[in-house]
């Protein structure tokens, strides 16, 4: 394949000739294909390297399209009301469409409304939802710009450029029963913003065999990610010899590179010092890092602290 950057129309012919193609949501750029083509959804497996038991989001471009593919009972259809288009990836059981390789098998389906208008024009021009997990290799970080689809697939995967994403970290994934959530990722869309709306919510960090993603390290730059609680504890590390950047809210003022720190632009800062070939990456969560879940939760899996299973 000759072509990097494509048009939303070129999308739409590749996508309907069974092929997998690079498009824009506001968390990351996602790799699609049409979500019942079985041979294209094997295909975003095979270039991703993701193993088969991690199943995909389903996206559509209307909550009348999930209802085709999931059984939306009042629950569900008061959080789509709600939160979609959005970063909120729910959890439902599974009613048609859907290959059984983008369900893992599953009974179950992940079904997500994104609110980027390339992606959701080009489902509606297909007229039937599409996969689209992260369009990163496994193990590398998530992709937040078109060029890190090319940087990650060189020509393999031609990508629709609409912009840097908007969100920049991967969608809440919820299952919702009955008046209960299970928040089995964290997002951008937060416990209590379900609590609000009168859920009973848990936290499921123990509970990966419910989202098979869950348990693979994800989201790892090739550089040794460290992180750190306390400024002083980052400064003593990093008047050590070696090549290392910092990653921090405030400019610590040392004459090491430092990028700012923050959910949208975390991925793009870990590719950018991977891209210096540092061997360290230091991170300084102040109380403002620690109090955003879906960025702790990355940057633990970036780190030493996630598990080293390389997954998605
Ligand atoms: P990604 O496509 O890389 O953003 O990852 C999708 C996430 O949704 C992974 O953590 C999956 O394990 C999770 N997921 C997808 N389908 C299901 C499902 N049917 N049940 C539970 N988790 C799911
Ligand atoms: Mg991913």
């Amino acid at each position: 394949m000759g072509e990097a950057y494509i048009s939303k129309a070129r999308a739409v012919e590749i996508l309907l000739s069974g092929g997998v193609v690079g498009v824009p949501t506001e968390t990351v750029y996602g790799l699609a294909a049409i979500a019942d083509d079985e041979q294209a959804v094997s295909t975003i497996f095979q270039l991703k390297g993701r193993p088969s038991d991690n199943p995909l989001i389903v996206h559509v471009s209307s909550i009348h399209q999930a209802e085709g593919i999931a059984w939306v009972d009042n629950q569900a259809a008061h959080l789509m009301e709600r939160f979609w288009p959005g970063p909120l990836t729910l959890i439902l059981p599974y009613k048609s469409d859907v290959c059984s390789l983008a369900r893992s098998g599953l009974n179950t389906v992940a079904v997500r409304l994104p609110d980027h208008i390339d992606i959701r024009d080009i489902i509606s021009s297909v007229g039937k939802p599409l996969v689209a997990p992260s369009a990163n290799k496994s193990g590398r970080p998530s992709p937040t710009e078109a060029q890190h689809v090319v940087d990650d697939f060189a020509r393999a995967v031609a990508v629709v450029d609409g912009g840097p994403c908007r969100i920049g970290l991967e969608s809440t994934v919820a299952r919702v029963t009955g008046n209960n959530i299970a928040i089995l990722r964290s997002g951008a869309v937060r416990a209590e913003d379900f609590v609000r709306l009168g859920f009973e919510v848990q936290v499921q960090p123990g509970e990966y065999h419910r989202s098979p993603g869950t348990r693979y390290r994800h989201y790892a730059p090739e550089a040794n990610v460290k992180l750190y609680f306390s400024m002083e504890d980052l400064l003593i590390e990093a008047q050590k010899s070696g090549s290392r950047v910092i990653l921090s809210v405030s400019n610590p003022g040392l004459d090491i590179p430092w990028r700012q720190l923050n959910a949208t632009t975390i991925y793009s800062e870990l590719r950018r010092a991977d891209a210096l070939g540092v061997k360290e990456i230091l991170v300084h969560c102040d109380t403002a890092v620690r109090s955003n879940p879906a960025l702790m939760d990355r940057l633990m899996k970036a780190s030493e602290l996630g598990t080293n299973d390389i997954g998605t």
